[in-house]
Formats: C-alpha cells, sequence, structure tokens
C-alpha cells in the first residue's frame, strides 16, 4: 500500500506577472474513476509563460503545469484501463489528455474533440468543483474520472516521454489534420522551439525531401539537425524576411516550400510563410495560441496562390499514443532526451518560468 499525504505542495499563480506563491492543499478524496498521481517531472511550455503573463487570460488563482508525467498512488473505483486497454495497477507511470465531455456540438456532431464547449484542461484556468491539485506543478495531482490516459512502457525515461504531454501530441494531430505529406515534397518549418522540433523529426520520418527549419537561437538549431532538418536559417542572424525567403526560395527550385508549418507563435510569421509558400501549398498553423495577436497580411495571397491555409490545436489521447510509439520506435535513431535541458525543483518554479522566457533553454522541467 502506498502512503497517502495529507497535503501536496503545488505552485499557485495568484497575480500575472508576479511570482507563482507554493501553496499547500489537501489531498483530495479519489472518486471513481479519479487517479491520484505523484507528479514525477512536468514541463515548463511557452503557454505557461502566456498564462503567466496574462495574454491567454486564465481564473485566477490555480495550479499551472499541463504537462505531467506522474505514477499513480491510488485509482478510484474498481477497475481503470488506459487508452490501449490495459487495466491500470498503483504505481503504473501514465499520463492523461484534457477531458473533453464527449457531448457537445464540436465532440458528437463535428467530432473534434479538441474543439470541446465543455473541455477541463489541466494546469488551465482555476479547476471549480475539482481539487486545486490539478496542474503538474505540484507534488500530486488529481487526474479527474474521464480523462483518457496511456501508461508510459517502463522501457522509456521520464526526460524522453515528457514532451509528448503538449508539444509532440500536438505536432502529432497537426501533421495528421494537414493530410499526406506527398512524395519528395519540400518543407519549411517555421520556429525551432518544442512544437517546431517535434514537427522536424515528424516531417523527417514522414517523407520530406528538403526539410529547412527556420528558427533561433542556435542551441534549438542544433538540434533540429540532429532530428532531421536539412538545413537551417537562424533568424538572429537572417533578421530580414526578405532574406530569409531568398535564401528558401534557392533550396526549394525557386518555387518555395510545398508545405508549411508554423510553429513559431509569432504572429507575423504567418505572414512570411504565406509570402515564400509554393502556390498551390499547404500551410498549417500551430504555433499561434493568442485569441486577439495581431499579424497584418495579403488575403488575396490566399486566392491567387491556391493555399490550403489549416489550423490544428491541441490533441486527443490518439496523438500521445501516436507519439510514444514513435519515441519507442525511433529512439535508436534520435536522443529524445535532448529536449529537457534544465531541471528544476518545485521550489525552483519561478527560475524555471524565466529560464523558458528567456529562450535560452529548449525545454526546462520540474522535478517536484
Ligand atoms: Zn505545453
Ligand atoms: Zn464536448
Amino acid at each position: 500500500m502506498n502512503m497517502i499525504p495529507g497535503y501536496s505542495k503545488a505552485a499557485v499563480l495568484v497575480e500575472y506577472n508576479k511570482p507563482y506563491e507554493i501553496r499547500e492543499f489537501p489531498i483530495p478524496e479519489v472518486q471513481p474513476g479519479g487517479i491520484l498521481v505523484k507528479v514525477e517531472m512536468a514541463g515548463v511550455c511557452g503557454t505557461d509563460v502566456h498564462q503567466w503573463k496574462g495574454s491567454i487570460p486564465q481564473k485566477l488563482p490555480y495550479v499551472p503545469g499541463h504537462e505531467a508525467v506522474g505514477r499513480i498512488l491510488k485509482i478510484g473505483g474498481s477497475q481503470r484501463k488506459d487508452c490501449t486497454g490495459e487495466v491500470l495497477k498503483e504505481g503504473d507511470r501514465i499520463m492523461w489528455a484534457h477531458v473533453f465531455c464527449g457531448h457537445c456540438y464540436y465532440c458528437a456532431v463535428n467530432q473534434q474533440p479538441t474543439l470541446c464547449d465543455n473541455k477541463f484542461s489541466y494546469g488551465f484556468s482555476n479547476p471549480g468543483a475539482y481539487s486545486p491539485l490539478s496542474g503538474g506543478f505540484a507534488e500530486y495531482e488529481y487526474v479527474i474520472p474521464g480523462a483518457d490516459i496511456i501508461k508510459v512502457p517502463e522501457d522509456l525515461s521520464n526526460e524522453e516521454v515528457v514532451g509528448v504531454c503538449c508539444a509532440f501530441r500536438t505536432a502529432v494531430a497537426s501533421f495528421e489534420r494537414l493530410g499526406p505529406v506527398g512524395v519528395q515534397s519540400n518543407v519549411v518549418i517555421q520556429g525551432a522551439g518544442p512544437v517546431g522540433l517535434y514537427s522536424t523529426v515528424l516531417y523527417a520520418e514522414g517523407g520530406a525531401a528538403r526539410l529547412i527549419v527556420v528558427g533561433a537561437p542556435a542551441i534549438r538549431l542544433e538540434l533540429a539537425k540532429k532530428w532531421g532538418a536539412d538545413h537551417v536559417i537562424n533568424i538572429e542572424e537572417i533578421p530580414d524576411p526578405a532574406k530569409r525567403k531568398e535564401a528558401i526560395l534557392a533550396l526549394t527550385n525557386g518555387r518555395g516550400p510545398d508545405i508549411v508549418v508554423e510553429a513559431s507563435g509569432v504572429p507575423s510569421a504567418v505572414r512570411e510563410g504565406m509570402d515564400f509558400i509554393r502556390k498551390g501549398g499547404r500551410y498549417v498553423i500551430i504555433g499561434q495560441s493568442s485569441f486577439t495577436a495581431e499579424a497584418t497580411f495579403v488575403p488575396g495571397l490566399i486566392m491567387l496562390k491556391h493555399l490550403q491555409i489549416t489550423g490544428s490545436t491541441s490533441a486527443t489521447i490518439s496523438h500521445f499514443y501516436k507519439a510514444v510509439q514513435f519515441i519507442k520506435n525511433k529512439k535508436h535513431r534520435y536522443n529524445f532526451t535532448n529536449m529537457v535541458t534544465n531541471k528544476y525543483s518545485l521550489n525552483q518554479i519561478n527560475e524555471a518560468i524565466s529560464a523558458m522566457m528567456s529562450g535560452k533553454e529548449i525545454k526546462p522541467v520540474i522535478v517536484p
């Protein structure tokens, strides 16, 4: 029997742009279908930075952190299975998806659950009636009933899989939403953060002919090369979009890439991508997480170039599963632990968020 503590420490966002506070919360009663986990590792994300600044407004206060890997301490009810049908038990290491209601228009009719009207998102906003321990920046987290779960194979380390919880499953979902890559398509990825890097390795393995990553800083572009990029363009060295376009056209037969993936989070990157993509090209936008950040662009390019522009947000457990399988099957070729560049304790959460903000790291993680 695992010892269940009475309380858990957790980082709390009380006010935007102010340091997180470390507070204690009572461990909730585990309802049937619910799971209490001990957090082993939680990734710090660009989204956490936006939440901290208030540019993705949330209901305060709350416990952030939406990228946790945890070990099961207690399962509520008689039996709980993971997404492959495996019966879960105490001591198993798991990851879990946001909870989609399954019954709203977007879940039931449109069959795009990530657009669910009643989504419960871990590490986003005050959880209301549920335990405040619904974010990963905590010693313990409560996985609510109804969450889809994946058991993490024991031969994969936390460092290898922590990126699945957000960036990698997002990249997998958008890769599927784009549709077939086609034979010998040239691909440009805008952005070399976690989403851009996982997209890089997906397209490298998924059939891209020439794969170009545009981003910064150099440490991220180095990893992009290790993960399959044929060429990288450092925006710090080439700050002028017109010069970048020249470089991209020179690498893509003068026509521009067939596929562009926007994973930068910078609104003006969309204008730039629409400019250098080839006629008839396909563009998938996955880095823009703000409902309000604006950029100007020329709408006529969409018509005159026959562009297909697609957006994709978040992911379901299906994409978690495929991301984990990808890591399992390709780890002999790519070192997925390279994603994690630094580890911090829960008490160092404010240092970790500053490190993420500065862009000097790829993914800092919290090890509570
Ligand atoms: Zn994230
Ligand atoms: Zn729904």
